[in-house]
């Protein structure tokens, strides 16, 4: 681990610039088959203080290897993740004139769901780049050739060589996973022909301020966006942000298009940066008040668990997602809360939750359990709405830690 103690994207000095802190907690991923001691590092945000810029970022860059070792996510075991991957690729063929000629790298390639819908849309000259073995191999049986690595200047220049220019280059909610961002988006430029566009989807920081969605921030989410500061960033890269969409995708992303020539600029670029000083995400100041509004909500999500439980409720989680582990260690939530967590997705069953060590179980134990009554917290609460309708017949009750919403089931 280190500390960083410049702007990524200006390289303004921000060492003395933390506005934020949240608790230490492992990392976030780093779910473990027994209990065992687990390094903490730091949760400490950095606001750039350059009146251009105001890029906010995470002190404590975790090495990488640290991070993904045990990386156990994967995009297609998802289906609302599938559909926007879908829906994606379509719009970009569309505005891109994509056809069987041309040629897609994806970054953070994953299990290859993003890259699957180029192929089936006709756009088969595909190809990956994920660092988690496993995973890409996952990719690599569903037919999506994968390069297993990091993206750096070697492997872009490698892919380059070997398949010529690219006409896209996408990366899906990693550009907050880069700590170099300046090597990376050369490494971006390198692969792209010279009327080539990179498009990248992230977690939008004013969602992420505006819906108090504070447990999206852990350690492998190193950068925390906004338009104004990635507009001069890539003008100073030699590039053009041409375009911005807002997309609900995490609770709200944008969707960034970025050209390796000189493009028109649309409309839609200016009036997010406006938005954007109207909130005020360039002053310290939102983000002590938004440090308060977490301990407010912290408070009033332990009272309420507290009254369930002196209502006789007995308390599991549903979904592991990452952000489990910031939420828990905000909120001061631990094994004494919570019996199990239930998880769709079959990799992170059988483990346990990092530094907080409560297990990870598949959803028939809800059926197991039915006689009894429990009341679920969705940790993943992007998908909140499809928890509960999936599980229509389940008799327990259902809380979203963020709002406080709480759904009865059948038989409450
Ligand atoms: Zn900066």
């Amino acid at each position: 681990m280190h500390e960083r103690r410049t702007c990524a994207l200006c390289g303004t000095e921000t060492v003395d610039h933390v506005v934020l802190s949240l608790p230490p907690t492992p990392c976030a991923n780093e779910f473990v088959d027994k209990p065992k001691d687990q390094a903490r590092y730091p949760l400490d945000l950095q606001l750039c203080p350059s009146p251009r810029c105001g890029h906010l970022q995470l002190a404590a860059v975790v090495s990488p290897s640290t991070l993904f070792d045990n990386y156990v996510y994967a995009s297609g075991t998802s289906p609302s993740f599938v559909q926007h991957f879908s829906n994606y690729a379509r719009r970009a063929i569309d505005l891109l004139g994509l056809d069987e000629k041309s040629f897609v790298i994806d970054i953070g390639s994953n299990d290859g769901t993003l890259l699957r819908q180029f192929v089936d849309h006709g756009v088969t000259r595909v190809h990956g780049v994920e660092p988690a073995r496993g995973i890409a191999e996952i990719a690599e049986s569903r037919g999506i050739p994968t390069t297993v690595a990091f993206l750096d200047p070697a492997v872009a220049l490698d892919l380059r060589h070997r398949f010529g220019p690219a006409d896209l280059v996408t990366a899906n909610n990693v550009f907050a996973h880069i700590g170099d961002l300046e090597q990376a988006t050369s490494a971006v430029r390198t692969m792209l022909g010279s009327r080539g566009v990179f498009i990248f989807e992230v977690s939008y920081l004013a969602d992420v301020v505006e819906g108090l969605l504070f447990d999206t921030i852990y350690h492998e989410h190193v950068a925390y966006h906004t338009v104004r500061p990635l507009v001069r960033f890539f003008d100073r890269m030699g590039m053009t942000l041409f375009d911005v969409e807002r997309v609900p995708t995490h609770g709200g992303s944008i969707r960034v298009y970025v050209a390796s020539d000189n493009r028109v600029v649309s409309p839609r670029v200016a009036e997010l940066v406006k938005s954007e000083e109207a909130a005020a995400l360039f002053s310290a100041r939102t983000y002590e008040s938004f440090g308060e509004r977490i301990r407010t909500q912290g408070k009033r999500l332990r009272e309420h668990v507290a009254s369930l439980k002196d209502d006789g409720w007995r308390l599991c989680g549903y979904g592991a997602p990452a952000k489990l582990t910031t939420l828990m260690y905000s909120f001061a939530l631990d094994a004494n809360d919570f019996e199990f967590i239930v998880e769709d997705s079959p990799l992170k069953r059988g483990l346990f939750t990092p530094g907080t060590h409560i297990p990870v179980v598949g959803p028939e134990k809800l059926a197991e359990v039915s006689a009894q009554r429990y009341c679920a917290l969705v940790f993943a609460w992007n998908y909140y709405d499809n928890i509960v309708a999936g599980h229509a017949d389940w008799s327990g009750l259902w809380l979203n830690p963020l709002t406080l919403e709480r759904l009865d089931g059948e038989g409450s």
